[in-house]
């Protein structure tokens, strides 16, 4: 069995920019995983439509990726369409992997929210969770099911294929696509935020230049 743990980073991706990647880089360090998967949503179940079509953030996802050989883009919730529900994805991956450790990799702003997931009771099961920390977000105290299943080493996370929570306090990276896609619509660089070929990608498309300016 390969017990190196596999790395799962789910999100909207509208764009990918560098508050997913820095922080998951140092992801693949603390956790001496081997490969991490980033899985972009077809639709979000729990907030408005994406900006940019499926097909275009899983473009931009592979332009960014190409510069990590360590980072794979994986089109499995793009394929099978509708809601993206986590759990659902997490179910097919692992008749994929069998028994192989898998890390759900979520920013604590995502890990707050877990509890209105589809089936989310189901999720911490079928993955370890890594919640990374986020500038602006806190958590106040850990929620009752969590109790006994956090862990300080995450070396222990290769020793089992799913249950447990790991918090990594990563370099704070203050980015965030909502940031992004509100300054291209003001006309703003956002040179230092995103790979330079996802900036390419947007310009060519005039992606996010006339968008409403909702949160
Ligand atoms: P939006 O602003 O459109 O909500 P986002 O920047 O939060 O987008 P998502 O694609 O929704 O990006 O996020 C995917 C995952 O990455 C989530 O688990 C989120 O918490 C995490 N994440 C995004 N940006 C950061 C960041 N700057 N630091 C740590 N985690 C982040």
């Amino acid at each position: 069995m390969d017990t190196r743990p596999l790395g799962i980073f789910g999100g909207t991706f509208d764009p990918i920019h560098y508050g997913h990647l820095r922080p998951a880089q140092e992801v693949l360090g603390a956790l001496s995983l081997d490969e991490i998967r980033f899985i972009p949503t077809a639709q979000p179940p729990h907030r408005p439509a994406p900006e940019a079509s499926p097909n275009q953030r899983l473009h931009m996802l592979r332009l960014a990726l190409a510069d990590f050989p360590r980072f794979t883009a994986d089109d499995r919730e793009i394929r099978r369409g509708g809601s993206s529900y986590t759990v659902l994805t997490l179910e097919s991956l692992r008749v994929e992997v069998g028994e192989r450790p898998v890390c759900l990799i979520l920013g604590l702003d995502a890990f707050l929210g877990l509890e209105t997931w589809h089936r989310w009771r189901e999720i911490p099961d079928l993955a370890h969770l890594v919640v990374l920390t986020r500038p602006g977000w806190v958590l106040d105290e850990l929620p009752p099911w969590a109790h006994g299943r956090h862990c300080a080493d995450g070396g222990s996370l290769a020793r089992s294929s799913a249950g447990r929570l790991f918090f990594l306090a990563v370099k704070p990276q203050n980015i965030s696509a909502t940031g992004i896609r509100a300054a291209l619509a003001r006309g703003e660089t956002v040179q230092d935020l995103l790979p330079q070929a996802v900036q390419g990608f947007i310009c060519q498309n005039h992606l996010y230049s006339h968008l409403n300016l909702r949160t």
